[in-house]
Order: C-alpha cells, then sequence, then structure tokens
C-alpha cells in the first residue's frame, strides 16, 4: 500500500519555523538582517509587547518589485545566490530563502515595499496565504511588520517567557548586531521608548558607548592583528571594568554575530594575568575573512559557523589581546614574570 505523500508548503514552512522562530528575537534578527543584507544605512526596529503583538522594522534599503514582493514569501525564494558556487561563497547574512517564508507561515505580516524604480507595493499574509496585493506610493526601501505572532501555533505561544525576558533577547541581539555595523544607523524601541540608537558613523568605539555607556567605553583598549588568513580588530575592557559572566563578549566572522566559545576563551588567554578569577570583560572581537574558509551553513539560524584553521584564529586573538593590553596597563608583576 503506498502510504507515503509530499506535504504542502503551508505545513513544511511551519516545520521549518520550528528551527528558525524560536522566540521575538529571532523574528527581528531575520528582518534585520535582510535589511543589512538589502544595504541599508538606516534600520528601525519597533516593537509592541517585546514583539509578541508586533514587530516593526523599516529600512531605507534597495526594496523589491511588485513581483518579488510576494514571490519573497516564497520557500527557497532568495536573491543572494543561484547556484553550488556561491554556497561556499557567502557574503551575505541570509542565503536560504526560508526566513520570511517560516515567519508568515506562523503571524500576520504586512509589508510596503519598493525598489524606487516602479510604484510601491502593498502585500499581506495571513499565516503564510497571500490576503492582499495591491500598488501603494512608497519611497525606496522596506517596511514590515510582523504581528500576531504564534497566533495558529499555540504550543509554540505557551513556550514564550515574560515580556521582559523577551525584550532582553532582543536587546542583546540589536546590540550585537549594531556592533557587527558600526555603519549602519540602528533604532530599537519598545512602545515608542527608544532603547539603543546608534549613529551609523562607522566608529565601533561609538556603538560600544551608546550601549554601554561612556564609563565602560573608556575602559576599552583598541586591539588589532593579522596573519596570512585572518585580520582581527576589536576592542577589550581593561581588567578594572569587567563583568560576571562570559554573556558581554562578541564575535563577528564577515559582518556575521556568531557564538564561538573558543574564541570567546582566546580572549580570556590573552588577557590572562590580569583577569580577577570568575571575572570577564567586555570584548567585542571583529574577524575578517575569505568565506571560502568559513562554512555558514551549519543551522538554519546561522548562529554557529565553521571556520578552516580556527586554531590559528584563537592564537591571533590571543597575542593581539594580549599585546594591547600589555602596552596599556602596568601591572609591575605582571610585566616582570614575561
Ligand atoms: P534570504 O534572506 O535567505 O534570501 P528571506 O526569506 O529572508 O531569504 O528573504 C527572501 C528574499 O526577500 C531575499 O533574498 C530578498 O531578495 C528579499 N527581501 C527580504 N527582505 C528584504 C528587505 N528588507 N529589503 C529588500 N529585499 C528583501
Ligand atoms: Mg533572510
Amino acid at each position: 500500500m503506498d502510504i507515503i505523500s509530499v506535504m504542502d508548503d503551508s505545513l513544511s514552512n511551519k516545520i521549518a519555523a520550528g528551527e528558525v522562530v524560536e522566540r521575538p528575537a529571532s523574528i527581528v534578527k531575520e528582518l534585520v538582517e535582510n535589511s543589512i543584507d538589502a544595504d541599508s544605512t538606516s534600520i528601525e526596529i519597533a516593537l509592541e509587547e517585546a514583539g509578541l503583538t508586533s514587530i516593526r522594522v523599516t529600512d531605507n534599503g534597495k526594496g523589491m518589485s511588485r513581483r518579488d514582493a510576494v514571490l519573497s514569501f516564497e520557500r527557497h525564494a532568495t536573491s543572494k545566490i543561484s547556484n553550488e558556487h556561491d554556497l561556499f561563497r557567502i557574503r551575505t547574512l541570509g542565503f536560504r530563502g526560508e526566513a520570511l517564508a517560516s515567519i508568515a507561515s506562523v503571524s500576520k505580516v504586512s509589508l510596503f515595499t519598493s525598489d524606487g524604480e516602479t510604484e510601491g507595493t502593498e502585500v499581506q499574509l495571513d499565516g503564510g496565504v497571500v490576503v492582499k496585493q495591491s500598488t501603494a506610493a512608497f519611497r525606496k526601501g522596506t517596511d514590515m511588520t510582523v504581528s500576531h505572532l504564534f497566533y495558529n501555533t499555540p504550543a509554540r505561544l505557551k513556550y514564550m517567557k515574560t515580556i521582559q525576558t523577551e525584550l532582553g533577547h532582543t536587546i542583546d541581539l540589536v546590540n550585537r548586531i549594531a556592533l557587527s555595523h558600526p555603519h549602519i544607523a540602528f533604532k530599537l524601541s519598545h512602545h515608542s521608548q527608544t532603547i539603543l540608537h546608534t549613529s551609523g558613523s562607522g566608529d565601533r568605539r561609538k556603538v560600544l558607548t551608546d550601549i554601554y555607556g561612556m564609563a565602560v567605553a573608556r575602559k576599552m583598549v583598541p586591539f588589532t592583528g593579522e596573519n596570512a588568513d585572518f585580520k582581527v580588530d576589536g576592542y577589550v575592557t581593561l581588567p578594572e571594568m569587567t563583568r560576571a559572566s562570559r554573556n558581554y563578549m562578541t564575535l563577528i566572522v564577515n559582518g556575521r554575530w556568531v557564538k564561538s566559545y573558543a574564541a570567546n576563551q582566546a580572549v580570556l588567554d590573552g588577557l590572562h594575568t590580569y583577569l580577577p578569577i570568575g571575572r570577564f570583560p567586555i570584548a567585542v572581537i571583529n574577524v575578517e575573512t575569505d568565506p571560502f574558509l568559513t562554512d555558514v551553513n551549519v543551522h538554519p539560524s546561522k548562529q554557529h559557523i565553521r571556520l578552516s584553521k580556527e586554531g590559528e584564529l584563537f592564537d591571533l586573538i590571543k597575542s593581539s589581546v594580549r599585546d594591547a593590553v600589555k602596552r596599556s596597563i602596568i601591572v609591575p608583576d605582571a610585566v616582570k614574570r614575561e
């Protein structure tokens, strides 16, 4: 008896959403990454109820044509890669063509967009089904609102934590994305109250000031390093300005914030004798490398990547941090021991 059937798109999108759309912060991540990939210089994120009621992302990027605006919600629809060769040379944050299809399948979406060449477009979807599609006056760029999150997947909705917890996740995410893209002006607000506002001046230390305040930013020393495959630059707090958690270290690889325990450990190894036990620095580590050495296709959320020659990178991070901190503090005992 034949019992196998190929599932329809609506079902497969909901299943994929289980991986990509974990909470409001995951939606913010996908929408903001799309805005960055669209070459935006200004991105605004406005949340209601920490995003559970609504998430609105407005950008001034290249926008979409009428056809693309509708097509963008199809599974595997992407403008970012077109063949297998591209898969090993990814320079964009997205490439899977799944995020919008997944997000739309578990929410209601309203989109205004224009590529500046043709008239603007408005598209509305309920649970992934297009319910409105019309021309609309809109300047070049994109304005997407995701509301009624998980309205059709109650089990997932039940898993949402308090507003404060969900908001915390989103603030943490936007802080790190803003640090990864100092040339883009970001504004994050919650119920019209501004939480973060960066200028887009390109100065990463300025973004650190916007996030952590002047007192912290002033206690950060810059470091740089380079070998045949990697270029590293960043900032790390001096030992007197530390935190009780490791969560204040941000690794950026080719503009993508990624999680790496080993890279954080390399920073700690670099600080070694200077760091009090149980204390951790605030740090941002920016790495540029040939995309060929990276594999970002590890998990749909792309928070973890594989790196060739990672041992060399960690050595470089460690020595760059150590040299910079050694130069800027005078700890007679530590210096004598060298
Ligand atoms: P991916 O980012 O992996 O390509 P998405 O589902 O996130 O997949 O988006 C699908 C496509 O929609 C993108 O490839 C892009 O062409 C278009 N798109 C989405 N958001 C924007 C935006 N803010 N500005 C311009 N184009 C966008
Ligand atoms: Mg995307």
